[in-house]
């Protein structure tokens, strides 16, 4: 049959499905970051330095805060690291910086919550990984005792199981089941039923505290991205916690950041998922920033959420050998990032900006209408010319040596005409 005497039916568009968890409340004095139900899905990251570093632990909160990071955990492994959780809060606040803590507890958070109420008090999450809180009978009182203090400080916790410290009196016993099965699961599958049990399990646990449901945030990580997805998808089936997703030890460099792009996609492109952190292993030298910019491209891939105006570049083939290009598409992108934090605030809604920068005049003109603002370069053999297009119409056509000045200033006008009178009274 000729394709033009088929019915036409509309090709279907494609969204995320929608999220059906509850919605938790992560504070910091007047700042409050909704986690689940209808909240975007929120950022978070993780600091790498000392926690007793004060001062080099409350640079970094910034740091990853001003890149975009919605909630910051810090570790806090021992008295001398719990002391310093109020006095880095302390710090944040005399900075300007109010994105809410969390704090990371393994093996001894029952006693440092106790101990140290300032550091109870500033954090405004706690992580309790359930593997890690005690064994055999302490493990219930261990837990409980970091119920009671998020209770007594009014504050929702993180029931965050790692497949690297799961319970593992919880898995033996699953295992045991698992082999009086007439046809036993494969291991795996025990392993996640292990995961999802805990998290849900332990989850309940807190609720027969005391703990409000809507304060409890789950999280099953696992290094493995089919492993991952598999377990979420369980979890999600099963509960209607928050969830926080990740991959742990996702790895280095373009390793981690496919790994995790690769798993998040699937799972919230399902509705899975209220809060995510990309666990990158930083490169020498690299900032730990990376993994807040990570994350936030996974969500604006995505269209779950808008963070800095996007940059359409192509990839460039033997129609434009120059490096032109590649460098105007690159100093526009770090530009744009670098000014978010101002324009944040300064321009309203510039993070929907799309700006293309292309290589030749095949998919140039196109691709540039199709953006906000956009230029077309020459290709090799083309005029030495590069017309640029805003709001799809072709505006001015730029030549000579300072191409890519001017294309920088049209931007920055655009940008304060479009979206600074939003700002202004
Ligand atoms: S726009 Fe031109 S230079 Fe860029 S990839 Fe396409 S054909 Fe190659």
């Amino acid at each position: 049959m000729n394709a033009m005497t088929e019915q036409a039916q509309p090709i279907a568009l494609v969204a995320p499905a929608a999220r059906r968890t509850r919605q938790a409340r992560v504070a910091w004095g007047a700042r409050v970051v909704t986690v689940g139900g209808d909240a975007p899905v929120r950022v978070q990251s993780m600091t790498n330095t000392d926690t007793v570093d004060a001062a080099g632990t409350a640079r970094q909160v910034k740091a990853l805060a001003l890149a975009g990071s919605e909630l910051v955990r810090i570790t806090v492994n021992t008295p001398e690291a719990a002391a310093q959780v109020a006095p880095i809060r302390e710090r944040l606040d005399r900075m300007g910086c109010d994105v809410p803590l969390v704090g990371d507890f393994h093996y001894n958070g029952h006693r440092l919550l106790t101990d140290y109420p300032d550091c109870a008090q500033a954090l405004s999450k706690y992580r309790i990984n359930p593997g890690n809180v005690g064994k055999g009978a302490k493990h219930d009182t261990q837990f409980a005792q970091m119920i009671e203090a998020a209770l007594k400080w009014d504050k929702p916790v993180r029931i965050g199981v790692n497949w690297g410290s799961l319970d593992q009196e919880l898995l033996t016993a699953l295992m045991d089941e698992n082999a009086r099965r007439a046809t036993p699961w494969d291991a795996r599958q025990v392993m996640y039923e292990a995961l999802v049990r805990s998290a849900i399990g332990s989850a309940e646990q807190a609720v027969a505290l005391g703990m409000n449901p809507a304060q409890v945030i789950l999280s099953c990580k696992v290094s493995g991205v089919q492993d991952l997805i598999a377990v979420y998808r369980e979890l999600a089936r099963r509960c209607d916690y928050p969830l926080h997703l990740g991959l742990t030890e996702a790895g280095m460099g373009t390793k981690g950041t496919v790994a995790s792009a690769a798993a998040l996609s699937i799972l919230l492109q399902e509705g899975i998922g209220d809060t995510i952190r990309v666990s990158l292993t930083p490169q020498p030298g690299e900032a730990r920033t990376q993994e807040v910019v990570v994350a936030s491209e996974i969500l604006q891939a995505l269209g779950l959420r808008a963070f800095v105006p996007s940059v359409t570049a192509c990839p460039g083939c033997g129609r434009t050998t120059s490096t032109v290009f590649q460098e105007l598409a690159k100093t526009i992108d770090d530009h744009l990032r670098a000014q978010m934090p101002v324009w944040r605030l300064k321009y309203p809604g510039v993070e929907t900006l799309r700006v293309a920068v292309m290589g030749c005049i095949v998919n140039g003109p196109g691709e540039s209408k199709h953006a906000d603002i956009g230029i077309s370069l020459p290709g090799t053999g083309e005029m030495p010319a590069a017309p640029v297009y805003i709001d799809g119409e072709k505006a001015v056509t730029l030549r000579g040596e300072h191409i890519a000045q001017e294309f920088h200033a049209l931007v920055e006008r655009y940008i304060e005409q479009r979206f600074g009178a939003a700002s202004r009274p």
